[in-house]
């Protein structure tokens, strides 16, 4: 199969990637971001790598008539964007997924829409499943932007769907692993684990009571896989995730033990992290009963085990780090 992956080079796109590689697929990655993550792949003849933006009609048009399936991952991710940078992430985001289903219908293509736990917002009534309510704050908390590009991007997608379009979203649940973000930069354990190799301060925001379930990519990209792959998934939405809940303190001091590091944890106030225009989650859990039945798939790696590997991995990032 002719697999097209839009935000191929990207934590999450690199590790599908090389997973349908390693399937004896053929994987076409576009993406305008750094190659780092995809450059091992360059001399495998069935890996093309196209720089090009999801904004650019006449490129994806020709990709998406290639393709057996595609998976739409190009996408503006990170809490630092929706408070930095609003405008990008909502005209990325919202206009880059009209880009690509517009031509996957033209061309009756099958496609996976990457969304994510962000857009249930802060719903109090937890664990999450597919069909719950979305409870957000006010759009002028930036924070709500992805949510809200993430939300229309699916609601595109069941337009679509409709209209015949062979579709499938999936909503991830904080992944993590080897080739997230950079450290210091991006999500919280990239954040944590770069104060933790040069024993800074672990900056936990509030009290460090509000939870999350980390996934590990490698349980994440088993069920990307087969989103994309099972006729019972057309036309469905399916949550992907661990359902372990954990506080953030509880991260931080993982971090901490797990990679040896002498750092204290700090409690610091959201507004110093983010400025005004962020507005924390309390507790984020999935009902994974879906992702167990639709996709035949349970996430199993510990935290313990994923923290690790992903310590190893970091850990010669290290004198680097903050740059
Ligand atoms: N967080 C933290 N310290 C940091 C960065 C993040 O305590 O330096 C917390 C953040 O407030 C949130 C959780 O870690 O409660 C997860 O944040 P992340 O940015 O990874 O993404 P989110 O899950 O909120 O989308």
């Amino acid at each position: 199969m002719k697999i097209l992956i839009t935000g191929g080079a990207g934590f999450l796109g690199s590790h599908l990637g090389d997973t349908f590689l390693a399937r004896g697929d053929q994987v076409i990655c576009m993406d305008l971001g750094s190659i780092a993550k995809v450059q091992h792949n360059f001399n495998n003849p069935n890996f093309v790598y196209v720089r090009d933006s999801v904004l650019n009609d006449a490129m994806v048009d020709s990709l998406v008539s290639q393709a057996d399936v595609v998976y739409h991952m190009a996408a503006v991710v990170g809490v630092e964007f929706y408070v930095d940078d609003p405008y990008n992430v909502l005209n990325i985001n919202i206009n880059g997924t009209q880009t690509v289903l517009r031509a996957a219908y033209k061309y009756g293509k099958r496609v996976v829409f990457t969304s994510t736990s962000e857009v249930y917002g802060r719903n109090p009534k937890v664990p999450w499943a597919e069909d719950d309510d979305r409870v957000l704050g006010s759009t002028r908390i930036d924070r709500w932007c992805y949510s809200t590009s993430k939300a229309a991007g699916e609601h595109f997608c069941f337009g679509y769907h409709k209209m015949g379009l062979p579709v499938t979203v999936v909503r991830y649940f904080n992944v993590y692993g080897p080739r997230l973000d950079a450290l210091d930069r991006g999500r919280v354990i990239t954040i944590f684990l770069g104060q933790a190799l040069r024993d800074d301060p672990i900056t936990v925001v509030g009290d460090g009571m509000q939870t999350r379930c980390f996934t590990y990519v490698t349980d994440a990209i088993k069920a990307t896989v087969e989103a994309g792959l099972r006729d019972e998934a057309i036309g469905e939405i399916c949550n992907i995730g661990n359902d372990l809940e954990i506080p953030i303190k509880d991260i931080a001091e993982a971090v901490v033990r797990l990679s040896g590091s002498k750092s204290e944890i700090h409690y610091v106030p959201q507004e110093q992290i983010y400025g005004n225009s962020y507005e924390d989650v309390p507790r984020r859990v999935p009902d994974v009963t879906k992702m167990h039945r639709l996709l035949g798939v349970s996430a199993d790696v510990t935290l313990e085990e994923g923290l690790k590997a992903t310590i190893d991995y970091f850990k010669p990032a290290k004198s680097s780090a903050g740059e």
